[in-house]
C-alpha cells in the first residue's frame, strides 16, 4: 500500500441542501408520528398502500395542472438513461390517481387508502420546509357523498389529538363548489384582480387569466393586500353546493370536530372541488399549516380514467413532529432491566437470558465490556428499574436479582426469572 502523505484529504461530501438527517428526539418524535397514524388509521380501516418514489412526469403534470408553483418550479424532473422524463414524487394524490387505474382498483371502490414516504420540491429550505421532506397521506376513491370528507376529517382531528398536539391547532374549512360555481366565482376574480393587475407579484400577474383562485393562496404580500376583499364563493355557490357544503359541516359538528370558515381558503392544486381544508397553527411561523387536503373529483378524468369522485389529505411529518417536540410529547422508553456480566466465562448463560427477557417484552440491555470489575457500576448508572448481576458460582453461571422495585413490572421479572430455563 502506497502512503502519500502530502496529498491532502479528499473533502468530506455534503449532505444536499433542503435534505435532513433526522437522529434523537427528533427521530423519535417522526417515528411516533407515523406510529400514530398507522394506528388510527387502522380505527377508520384505511388499507395501506405503497407506490413508486417516482413516476413518469406525466402523472404529476397533467394531474396538478401546468400553472401551479409545483409543476412549474418545484419538481424534481430529470432524464433516464433511456431518456424518457421521470419526475420525483412531489406529492401521493397524482401517484395513488395513477396505480388506481393502473391496478384496477376500481374494483374496491370507495377505497379507503393510507400512505407515508418521502416527497421532493425544489423549494427555498427554511425552517419546516425542506427539499425531501415525509407525509402521512390518507385517501378515499370512488366515494362522492359528504360523508366521505366527514370520515376523512374527524380521522386527521383524531390523529392531531393523539398525537397531542391539537391545542392551538384549528381546522380551517371552506368549499370551492361544483363546477359551475367555481367557474362563476373564478369569472369575479379575474374581474377583480384585473382592476389592480399592476401592483399585483409577477407570478399573480402571470397567473391572473389561467388560473386566479392561485392567487388567494399566494404568499407574496403584494398579493396579500388584495386577497382579503376579494369575492366570496359564496356569492356564486350552486344550491347543491350549499347542500354539499352544508352536510360536511353537520357531520363535524356531529362528530365534535371544531372548524373554523375560511373564504378565500383554496388549495394550490387545481383539481380540487367542493370541500378544502387545512388544519393550522401559529407556532411553527410562516410554515404554520400541518394538514391539507379536500375532494378532488377532477382528477382521475383528468388522467384519463372515468370520471371518479374522491377526497384526501396530507400533512408534512417534519412540522407535526415538531409540533410534538415543542409539546414535550417524546418521553424516551424506560430501560426496564440492566444485565451486568460480572464474569467472562458467563457471557454465553447472559447471552440466552437477555434474548430470553427480550423475548418476553422487557426493555433490555447487557453490560460486558470492559474491565469485569466495573461493569457493576456501569450497569447501574444505566439507571434501569431493574438490575440482575450475571457470574459464576461454585464452578456453574448463574445470576441474581439485584434491584427491583416493589410494581408490577417486579412481579413480572421476579416470575420470569423463577421460571426461566427450566
Ligand atoms: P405550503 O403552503 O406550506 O407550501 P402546500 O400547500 O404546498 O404547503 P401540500 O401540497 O398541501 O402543501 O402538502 C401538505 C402538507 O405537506 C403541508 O401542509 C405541509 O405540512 C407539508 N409540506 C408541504 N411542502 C413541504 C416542504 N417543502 N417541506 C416540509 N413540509 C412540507
Ligand atoms: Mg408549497
Amino acid at each position: 500500500m502506497s502512503s502519500d502523505k502530502t496529498k491532502s484529504a479528499p473533502a468530506t461530501p455534503q449532505a444536499i441542501r433542503g435534505t435532513q438527517d433526522i437522529f434523537g428526539p427528533d427521530a423519535e418524535a417522526f417515528a411516533f408520528v407515523v406510529e400514530t397514524f398507522e394506528r388510527v388509521r387502522r380505527l377508520y380501516r384505511f388499507r395501506r398502500a405503497e407506490m413508486p418514489v417516482f413516476e413518469k412526469t406525466a402523472v404529476f403534470s397533467r394531474s396538478l395542472g401546468e400553472t401551479t408553483d409545483v409543476v412549474s418550479k418545484e419538481m424534481y424532473s430529470f432524464e433516464d438513461r433511456s431518456g424518457e422524463s421521470l419526475t420525483l414524487r412531489p406529492e401521493f394524490t397524482a401517484g395513488i390517481a395513477r396505480a388506481y387505474l393502473t391496478n384496477g382498483w376500481q374494483q374496491h371502490a370507495p377505497l379507503k387508502l393510507a400512505t407515508h414516504g418521502p416527497l421532493f420540491r425544489y423549494e427555498r429550505p427554511q425552517k419546516g420546509r425542506y427539499r425531501q421532506f415525509h407525509q402521512i397521506d390518507a385517501e378515499i376513491l370512488g366515494a362522492g357523498e359528504p360523508q366521505a370528507d366527514v370520515e376523512l376529517l374527524v380521522m386527521a382531528d383524531q390523529i392531531l389529538k393523539e398525537l397531542g398536539i391539537a391545542e392551538g391547532v384549528t381546522l380551517q374549512l371552506n368549499t370551492l363548489g361544483d363546477a359551475p360555481s367555481r367557474e362563476a366565482w373564478r369569472a369575479a376574480l379575474i374581474d377583480y384582480f384585473r382592476a389592480v393587475k399592476g401592483e399585483l407579484s409577477e407570478d399573480s400577474q402571470e397567473r391572473l387569466e389561467k388560473n386566479p383562485l392561485r392567487i388567494l393562496d399566494s404568499k407574496d404580500p403584494r398579493d396579500k393586500v388584495f386577497t382579503a376583499d376579494a369575492p366570496k364563493i359564496d356569492a356564486f355557490l350552486s344550491q347543491e353546493a350549499q347542500d354539499f357544503f352544508g352536510k360536511v359541516t353537520a357531520g363535524l359538528d356531529a362528530a365534535g370536530v371544531a372548524w373554523t370558515r375560511a373564504p378565500t381558503l383554496v388549495r394550490g392544486l387545481d383539481y380540487y372541488r367542493h370541500t378544502a381544508f387545512e388544519f393550522v397553527t401559529d407556532r411553527l411561523g410562516a410554515q404554520g399549516t400541518v394538514l391539507g387536503g379536500g375532494r378532488y373529483d377532477g382528477l382521475i378524468e383528468a388522467l384519463g380514467g372515468p370520471h371518479t369522485p374522491a377526497v384526501g389529505w396530507a400533512a408534512g411529518i417534519e412540522r407535526l413532529a415538531m409540533l410534538v417536540a415543542d409539546y414535550g410529547q417524546i418521553v424516551e422508553e424506560r430501560l426496564q432491566v440492566v444485565v451486568a456480566v460480572e464474569d467472562d466465562t458467563a457471557l454465553q448463560y447472559a447471552t440466552r437470558l437477555i434474548a430470553a427477557l427480550r423475548r418476553d417484552g422487557f426493555v433490555s440491555e447487557m453490560v460486558a465490556t470492559g474491565s469485569p470489575r466495573k461493569r457493576f457500576d456501569k450497569a447501574v448508572k444505566m439507571n434501569a428499574d431493574c438490575l440482575i448481576a450475571v457470574g459464576i458460582q461454585d464452578g456453574t453461571a448463574g445470576m441474581k436479582i439485584r434491584s427491583s422495585p416493589i410494581s408490577e413490572l417486579g412481579e413480572r421479572l421476579q416470575k420470569f426469572v423463577e421460571t426461566w430455563g427450566r
